[in-house]
């Protein structure tokens, strides 16, 4: 299929970038604009920016597993990982003893990376075992076997966008430009799919283009009626300070990852250790108008992304939990800073990397599940084959939104992801801040 001349992209974050850079090479003609909404790429509060990433084949799905070993190449024989943009210090996926879908999560991305990375993926069937992969995390570790694959690494994020944004720059070829969407335009025609033809700024200005991409993240779902399909959800991320003997006691080991409690541990850098957590998530239910080809006043309630908040109490006292069985040494540090960040959640996790079923000229590439990082080098060149109608089936059928389902109240409604999340299924940020809240003023009096 050809693509049309002028193409807008909404986002800087991972996807939108790579997809920039990819369509500008197979599209040297074409006049491209790329709109962010931060003054800044990288943007600072953007999922794809942070101080570590995971880069991975290990998925219970071959599909990923197979996505996730061509990124790999590029991240260890390509520009893309110079300059310590990428590091190659393992992966070492565990499993308690009473999470049977863990175990069943782990012996799938086994046997899918060992075919991959053959004997760089080992199999670790106790809990000693996995010690003698680990031994600075003591015996109070819960955990029954597992496997390390030597073969994964994990990405500077930052320092990765900052990189997409300089190939970006040095080749001159795509407009960057700084500004809100505030919704995107359509044309009405007669017995037709509405048409987008661009999108409208919170300045009131327009940007007219032939094809809108919306590579937004989070935020998606304030431009498009995304209700049943994604949801926002904020995952939690703690930072503590060590010191230069704890950095090199620890910066060679591999990732930790239990999909059993979400918790992993990334190996730290410039003193700067790093715990998250992949859960359920907290929703921050917001009330918007519904957004479409006609402005009728009407609303509807979906969670969005906030800025800048804290992790609320309930989250830090999951990291105190995971620190006292993974690095109790850890457990009394206090956090130098935690952080909200926005998963773009979706029934399966999947991403959703298609035309919109119900318009023209409008594309979407989101739904990054919290895994869509790891495939930066690659995810803009299947960006640019799904737009062509060449994406290979097997991703096409994971990725491809074919039919508009009635939309209902999105906040209602949980997913469950790949399986591998943790933590309550039901928490609204801003009731758990104001838990912390009280709890703290509770502490002072
Ligand atoms: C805590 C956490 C841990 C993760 N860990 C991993 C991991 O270990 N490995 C991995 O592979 N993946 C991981 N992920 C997932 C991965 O980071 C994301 O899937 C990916 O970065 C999403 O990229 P994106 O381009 O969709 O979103 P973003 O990076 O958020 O980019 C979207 C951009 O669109 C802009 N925007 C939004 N609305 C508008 C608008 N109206 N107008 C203009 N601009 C707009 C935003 O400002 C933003 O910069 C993690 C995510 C989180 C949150």
């Amino acid at each position: 299929m050809a693509l049309p001349s002028k193409i807008l992209i909404v986002g800087g974050g991972i996807f939108g970038l790579s997809t920039a850079i990819s369509l500008s090479k197979r599209h040297p003609n074409a006049q491209i604009t790329l709109i962010e909404s931060a003054p800044t790429i990288p943007n600072p509060h953007g999922s794809s920016v942070d101080t570590s990433r995971i880069v991975r084949a290990d998925y219970a799905n071959s599909a990923y597993s197979k996505l996730g070993a061509a990124a790999i190449q590029k991240w260890r024989s390509t520009p893309w990982g110079e300059e310590g943009r990428y590091t190659q210090n393992g992966l070492l996926l565990v499993y308690p003893g009473d999470s049977a879908s863990a175990k069943e999560y782990a012996r799938k991305s086994y046997a899918n990376v060992r075919e991959i990375e053959g004997d760089n993926v080992v199999f670790l069937p106790t809990k000693k075992d996995v010690l003698g992969v680990v031994p600075p995390y003591g015996e109070t570790l819960d955990v029954a076997g597992g496997y390390v694959n030597w073969g994964s690494g994990w990405s500077d994020a930052e320092a990765s966008v900052a990189f997409a944004k300089k190939l970006l720059d040095e080749e001159g070829k795509v407009v960057l430009r700084h500004a809100d969407v505030k919704r995107v335009l359509f044309d009405e025609l007669k017995d037709k799919k509405p048409r987008a033809i661009g999108v409208e700024l919170e300045d009131a200005s327009n940007v007219l283009a032939d094809l809108v991409v919306l590579a937004t993240g989070a935020w998606t779902p304030r431009l498009v009626d995304l209700r049943g399909k994604a949801v926002a959800t904020g995952q939690a991320i703690a930072y503590i300070k060590i010191s230069d003997a704890e950095q090199r006691e620890l910066e060679n080991l591999p990732t930790i990852l239990n999909f059993a409690t979400g918790i992993f541990i990334i190996p730290p850098r410039d003193n700067l250790l790093k715990i998250a957590r992949h859960a359920y998530g907290y929703r921050n239910p917001v009330t918007v108008p519904v957004p479409g080809t006609v402005q009728s006043g009407e609303t509807m309630q979906v969670s969005l992304p906030e800025n800048g908040v804290p992790v609320p109490l309930e989250g830090e006292e999951a990291f105190r939990v995971a620190l006292r069985q993974l690095l109790p040494r850890f457990v009394d540090r206090p956090f130098a800073d935690t952080r909200i960040c926005w998963y773009t959640d979706t029934p399966n996790g999947d991403f959703i990397v298609s035309y919109h079923p119900a318009y023209e000229g409008l594309f979407l590439a989101t739904g990054g599940s919290g895994h869509a990082y790891k495939f930066f080098p690659v995810i803009g060149d299947k960006v640019v084959d799904a737009m062509e109608g060449k994406l290979e089936p097997e991703l096409r059928e994971l990725w491809e939104w074919t039919t508009m389902t009635t939309p209902s109240s999105e906040t209602e409604i949980m997913f469950d992801g790949d399986g591998s999340r943790s933590g309550a299924r039901d928490s609204i940020l801003k009731d758990e801040l104001a838990k912390s809240r009280k709890a703290t003023r509770g502490s002072v009096l």
